[in-house]
């Protein structure tokens, strides 16, 4: 692990730009939340891939959704610091709900199955955490706390 001290909304703002093509390309209305100067301390290349992991999921899910959009929120209150990803995509149901960390599920054709338990992993090196609320209605919304 290589903790460093570092500012929250370059990174989010950087990995946005990484997407960007993505989003337009699949008219995917997309909103970055994030207050300038959000220090966090983490590992930030980790961080960085978890976040594009889940970017990825969200753009997965919003593939047959009419008007698709996908949001990014981060705030700090006192000591924890939240990052909020979310979709209004397909959602997951209910039979899969305590499968998505596992190992290698996937529900995808050519998926991994690796992204979710990748991020459980780095999140328990952080000694944070990631919790998510779906429904097929509404989407899929995954929280990462610090
Ligand atoms: P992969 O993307 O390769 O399938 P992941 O570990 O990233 O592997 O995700 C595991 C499974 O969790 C996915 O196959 C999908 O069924 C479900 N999932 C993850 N993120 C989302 C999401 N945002 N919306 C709907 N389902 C999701
Ligand atoms: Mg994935």
């Amino acid at each position: 692990l290589n903790i460093s001290e570092f500012d929250l909304a370059n990174t989010l703002e950087r990995i946005t730009k990484l997407l960007e093509n993505d989003f337009e390309s699949r008219n995917i209305q997309f909103a970055l939340k994030c207050e300038k100067n959000l220090l966090i301390k983490a590992d930030s290349e980790l961080l960085e891939q978890v976040i594009i992991n889940l970017l990825k999921n969200a753009i997965e899910a919003v593939e047959h959704t009419n008007e698709p959009s996908i949001s990014v929120k981060a705030s700090k209150k006192q000591t924890q610091t939240e990052i909020i990803i979310s979709d209004n995509g397909s959602g997951i149901s209910k039979e899969q709900l305590d499968k998505i960390f596992v190992p290698f599920f996937t529900t995808k054709k050519k998926g991994s199955g690796i992204g979710l338990s990748f991020a459980k992993k780095v999140m328990r090196l952080h000694n944070g955490g990631i919790k998510f609320y779906s429904n097929t209605n509404d989407g899929t919304s995954f929280t990462l706390k610090f």
